[in-house]
Formats: structure tokens, sequence, C-alpha cells
């Protein structure tokens, strides 16, 4: 998978990129993560990417020019298209028709799960828009945005960490990148269930043991107390996920 992050702050992503599963995965050529400064892209001479919302009212909203030619640039680097005989109409078109999914991260938009991560995991490229200060102009969202997804319901200061989220937890289930010994077989929300508790050595710990079924042996007995104990789980804390 192919990802172009649209984003103020290319920085934040340092850590994400450099640690972990997700660097194993890029090095392995399982995702290649790719972050475009906004910035770069804007034509005025200051380089200013934000102006004040029309209509009046407080903070600024981020300009489309920048935002247009930065997707422009990501589009053409996903080498879907042969960006020097179309024109630009032609190229976002030709996005749509491709389906090359542009994701604006909002609290406006549709809230992610783990079923959407499956979906995502499943796109061979895909575009981010970060936003900043009260967002981006709505001609962005009509033109180049084919989904808006929010976190959660709850406002941060920019896309980044929205953005981080999403890749990460779509970048894990495509095959290969987590390994059988971080296997995501049984994990909370698939199946609509949360995990079953899990224990590791020392058997005994500052006076807590660990439940001897777990210890038998006995595979199928152990499957189902593990089967019971995420339903009972699964009822407690999210009755709406049964
Ligand atoms: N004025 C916007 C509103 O009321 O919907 C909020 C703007 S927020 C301060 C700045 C940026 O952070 C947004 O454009 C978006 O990219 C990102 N953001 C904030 N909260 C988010 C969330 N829950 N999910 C996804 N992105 C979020």
């Amino acid at each position: 998978m192919v990802v172009k992050i649209l984003t103020l702050f290319p920085q934040m992503f340092t850590g994400m990129l450099n640690e972990s599963i997700i660097k194993r995965a890029i090095e392995d050529k399982k995702i290649d993560i790719d972050c475009i400064q906004i910035r770069d892209y804007a034509s005025n001479k200051h380089k200013k990417v934000d102006d004040y919302p029309y209509g009046g009212g407080a903070g600024m909203v981020m300009t489309p020019q920048p935002l247009f030619d930065a997707h422009e640039h990501a589009l053409s680097s996903l080498n879907n298209t042969k960006t020097e005989d179309k024109n630009k109409n032609d190229q976002i078109g030709e996005c749509k028709k491709n389906s090359i999914r542009t994701i604006y991260m909002t609290p406006k938009g549709k809230v992610f799960n783990q079923d959407l991560a499956t979906e995502l995991s499943k796109e061979s490229s895909l575009i981010f828009i970060c936003g900043h200060y009260e967002g981006v102009d709505q001609r962005v969202i009509d033109t180049l945005v084919t989904d808006e997804i929010s976190i959660g319901d709850y406002v941060l200061t920019g896309g980044e960490i929205p953005a981080m989220v999403v890749i990460d937890a779509t970048a894990r289930l495509i095959p290969g990148v987590v390994s059988n010994e971080e296997s995501i077989v049984d994990e909370s929300h698939s199946n609509n269930l949360l995990e079953y508790p899990q224990y590791t050595r020392p058997q005994e710990f500052r006076g807590m043991g660990v439940p001897g079924i777990l210890l038998s042996g006995h595979h199928k007995n152990i499957e189902e107390w593990r089967k019971n104990k995420s339903l009972e789980i699964t009822k407690n804390r999210r009755p709406d996920l049964v």
C-alpha cells in the first residue's frame, strides 16, 4: 500500500514511521508512507496556507490552492495517472474514477472503526488530508475528498494524530505486517467482541495466580473459557456490540 499524507506538520509522523511494526512494514516494503508538506505548494510569496473565513467568525480556514496542488502532486506520484497529458480537472475526475481514496480527517466525519480499517487495508493507495485551524475550505472536500473520517467525538488541534490512528490500524491489517507472535486473530473488535484476558509468565506474581484452565493444556476447554470471557467482557463494557 502507498500512503500519501498532506500535512503542515510532517515531523509529527517521524516517531510513527521510525518505530516498531510500522517501521518494519516500511522496511519490508509492505507499506510506503510519504508526507507531503502542504506549505511547499502555496503559490503566494509568503507561503501562507490559511485565511479568514468568509462570513466572519473565529479562527482561520486552510485555503484551497495549496491543498489542490499538493493533492495533484500526490496523485501524480501515485503513478495512477499520466499527469503530463491531463489538465487539472481530468486528474480530479481520474482520482474518483480510479477510486484513489482521499480521506479528510475531521470530527464531522464517519467514526472510524475496525470494519473501516479492514476496508481501507484492501486499497493499494490512500491519500490523507490533515486539517488545522478551523479546517479546510469546503471546496477541497467537495472536489477532492472521497471519505470524511473522525476518530471520535472530540476535537483535536490537527488531523495528524487522527491520520496516524487510521494508518496504524489499517496497516496492521495488511497481510504480513503483523507477525504470528503479534497475531491479529481473536483481537478486540474482530467479530464484534472484546478480547478475553491474557496472562504470561510468571505463573505466580505478587501472590496473584493464573486461571487454572489456561495451564491445563486442554485446548478445547481453553477455547471455550476464552469465548465465554470475551462475551462476558463485551456484554459488561460494550453491550452495544453484542
Ligand atoms: N472547526 C472544526 C469543527 O468544528 O469541526 C474543527 C477543526 S480542528 C480544531 C482542526 C483539524 O483537526 C480538523 O480540520 C481535522 O483535520 C482535525 N481533527 C480534529 N478533531 C478530529 C477528530 N475527532 N477526528 C478527525 N480529525 C480531527
